[in-house]
């Protein structure tokens, strides 16, 4: 599968589930963290060990506030807006796939007055446009665009620097790589890729932003009194945050971000050649503009649906899951996360070019 818990944190979890501490050796509290109040001062620990490690990591200045909130990162396709712009007010969005259109589909639905200052239907969303060339409108809130398409494998290279604050959706690409948070208004990211489990959404959002959320949503849609509540405004999924904390550990002993950026530039590295060269050339082909391919997922083609068929169970039967493209797209997507070792890429990779010689 496309690996997105290290091993490593998983069996400290495993120790941890029901005696809280003895993973480490030590006398442990005798229960496992999910049954303790979130009020508890271990919980109340874990979460901000968690809190601190993501400031750390990400070397967030602090007039940036960081929140650990549920719904996913679907929650925040209409609560950013419901915020931020529901009084009709212009947003402007960068259509790139089909994550962005949902983002697109909530703005609307919360009366925003969406504006798209990108389309890529012309070009199925295999491309995207230059950073120099996106600006936001006159009066917008914020620009909103996803840094990493998680279906089509299109990535953002480099941010626009427009007027209004971007937002961005950094569900499959956050903690891939160091980068500038001074361009973001607010980022969000689902946390089951390089985060942690599925069930708990990052949200980082910035204080002159934050007073821009003009009150009139329900209590647990405004920002502002998640802030105020220290980021437990309500029972938070303390075990998904635990989780998150571990796997910022992790991350922290391997060398952080900039560890994370070398190694998903070899892991997709040796994909991308791979596809250029298996079966000399040809063989596998990547819709995807070579500037800006994805680090995260993989997509290619092989010569006829039938042979991804092939390719995709033969692929199963070693061991190498998952390598089924989203079912409205087709073809074949290699997910690559953090937690995927060089040694798993490398593997699929060989298992390419030795399918291209014998199927070609
Ligand atoms: N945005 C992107 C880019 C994603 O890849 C996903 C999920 O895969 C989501 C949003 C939705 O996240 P969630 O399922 O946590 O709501």
């Amino acid at each position: 599968g496309p690996c997105t818990l290290p091993l490593e944190v998983m069996q400290q979890a495993q120790a941890d589930l029901v005696d809280f501490g003895s993973a480490s050796g030590g006398k442990g509290l005798g229960m496992g963290v999910m049954e303790m109040s979130h009020r508890s001062k271990p919980v109340v620990a874990v979460h901000e060990a968690a809190l601190a490690s993501l400031r750390e990591i990400l070397e967030l200045p602090d007039n940036y506030q960081v929140l650990f909130l549920g719904g996913g990162a679907t929650f925040q396709f209409g609560m950013i807006p419901s915020s931020l712009a529901a009084n009709g007010q212009r947003v402007d969005y960068t259509h790139s796939g089909a994550w962005a259109k949902k983002a697109i589909a909530d703005a609307k639905a919360v009366g925003a007055d969406v504006n798209l200052v990108y389309d890529g239907t012309d070009n199925s969303y295999t491309t995207l446009p230059d950073p120099a060339t996106v600006q936001s409108t006159e009066g917008s809130r914020y620009l909103h665009l996803t840094t990493n398409e998680t279906i089509g494998g299109v990535q953002w290279k480099a941010m626009p620097s427009c007027d209004a604050p971007i937002v961005a959706d950094m569900s499959s690409d956050f903690l891939s790589k160091p980068f500038d948070v001074s361009p973001f208004g607010l980022i969000y990211a689902g946390a089951q890729k390089n985060i942690g489990p599925a069930g708990v959404c990052v949200v980082i959002i910035r204080d002159d932003v934050l007073e821009q959320c003009n009150g009139e949503q329900i209590n647990y849609m405004n920002y502002a009194n998640h802030v105020k509540g220290g980021s437990m405004l309500n029972t938070p999924p303390v075990f998904q945050i635990y989780m998150v904390g571990l796997v910022l550990e992790w991350l922290k002993g391997k060398g952080g971000l900039a560890w994370a950026s070398e190694m998903a530039e070899k892991r997709s590295g040796l994909l991308y050649d791979a596809i250029a060269e298996a079966g000399g050339g040809g063989y596998y082909s990547c819709p995807v503009d070579a500037a800006y391919r994805s680090t995260m997922n993989v997509v290619f083609r092989l010569p006829s649906e039938e042979l991804e068929a092939k390719f995709i169970a033969e692929a199963a039967a070693q061991g190498m899951d998952g390598l089924k493209g989203h079912r409205s797209v087709g073809g074949c997507r290699a997910s690559i996360y953090n937690a995927m070792p060089l040694e798993g890429a490398q593997a699929l990779a060989d298992f390419m070019r030795e399918f291209a010689q014998k199927n070609g």
